[in-house]
């Protein structure tokens, strides 16, 4: 472009901008991006109506997304089996019979093993260490390829915080003692778990309570103090046990990739930044409700750390589980060779900053 040409084109924007600027000052408060396109999504979730956190979360995210486009963005929230039953939100939402859906991305192993990483690792990183390899990491880019296969458009979605080991009936004093125990335990935690003797089971959430009461269980995990003592484990068994599996699980925002596609730049953005708000709130929400529930945990409630043992027959059986993981799944190599490689830059820096410092503080 010759200069005289440019100078002409910057006057013009700038005077585009000043002329905008006018406009939003004459209409004061209710400015609107979008104005006169309204956008109505029909959002999924794999909860309850309202759940605690993370039910509540995305009532704020779809609150939040109206606010933040002036009322032109209108997110309605679906809990689970109103529109499509919780499990299948996936498969609606990328056959675009729902446009997004809001779950825990652990739940997709058997789409694609590699979506397994992207919920995150047992004995792997945490919230915030997930949080940075997804975003500056290369994560999310692997994540939007394979999605994309299924025509899908990732976004994180709140994540847990360090999630609690489990509860169990008797204490687990050695590796000998979990051998034969039936477990309601997930994911990769799962896998590991058989490989040291225990049969995981699965269970809808709303039978957990009773199986563990009646002894058909004999230990499960769910999340954290806060939910747990909301499922009324600590009245079914005694033995709570430090996490190790989920040390910082990521739930998504997923939308249907050619309904994201057609969104406007402005609705974009404030999806983003409604998605962001939502994983920063959720971490923090998780982390003050949980201290106060284990604060308030009945007497009966006995916190145990795992025997040593078990963490390096668990190391061993994880790296086992990856192996084969690896051997079966290009995508799934691919997608750990990248959490590695972030691994490698982040481990250096964590011991002599985070870890270090909280070894101090004490
Ligand atoms: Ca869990």
């Amino acid at each position: 472009m010759k200069r005289r040409e440019f100078l002409t084109a910057a006057t013009l924007t700038a005077g585009a901008a000043i002329v905008s600027g006018c406009q939003r000052a004459e209409e004061g408060k209710s400015v609107n991006v979008n104005k006169g396109k309204k956008v109505k999504l029909k959002l999924a979730t794999s909860w309850p109506a309202h759940f605690p956190i993370m039910g509540t979360g995305v009532d704020s995210f779809a609150a939040r997304c109206g606010e933040l486009s002036g009322g032109s963005l209108e997110i309605k929230v679906y809990p689970k089996n109103i529109l499509v039953p919780a499990l299948q939100v996936f498969d609606a939402t990328s056959a675009a019979q729902i446009d997004m859906f809001h779950s825990g991305v652990y739940y997709w192993k058997g789409k694609n093993s590699a979506f397994s990483i992207f919920g995150g690792m047992p004995l792997g990183f945490t919230s915030e260490e997930m949080i940075t390899w997804i975003k500056y990491g290369g994560g999310y880019e692997l994540w939007r390829e394979l999605y994309a296969k299924f025509n899908l458009y990732p976004i994180i979605g709140g994540t847990t915080g360090p999630q609690m080991g489990g509860w169990f009936k008797k204490e687990i004093k050695s590796l000998e003692d979990l051998k034969g125990l039936k477990m309601r335990i997930p994911g990769l935690g799962g896998e590991v778990m058989q490989r040291l003797g225990v049969n995981p089971v699965l269970l809808p959430a709303g039978e957990i309570f009773t199986a563990l009461d009646r002894g058909t269980i004999d230990a499960t995990e769910w999340v954290g103090p806060y939910l747990d003592k909301m499922m009324g484990f600590d009245k079914a068994a005694n033995y709570y046990y430090t996490g190790w599996h989920e040390p910082g699980s990521i739930l998504e925002i997923t939308l249907n990739k050619q309904r994201w596609e057609k969104l406007s730049k402005e609705h974009q953005a404030i999806i983003t930044a409604a998605s962001d708000e939502m994983t920063s709130n959720m971490l923090y929400e998780f982390r003050i409700r949980n201290a106060e529930a284990l604060r308030d945990l009945p007497k009966n409630v006995e916190i145990k750390t795992f025997p040593p043992e078990f963490f390096d027959a668990a190391k061993k059986a994880l790296a086992e589980v990856i192996a084969t993981e690896s051997a079966n799944s290009a995508d799934f190599k691919r997608v750990y060779e990248s959490y590695e490689k972030f691994n490698r830059i982040n481990a250096p820096w964590d011991a002599i900053s985070t870890k270090n410092f909280l070894e101090i503080r004490g």
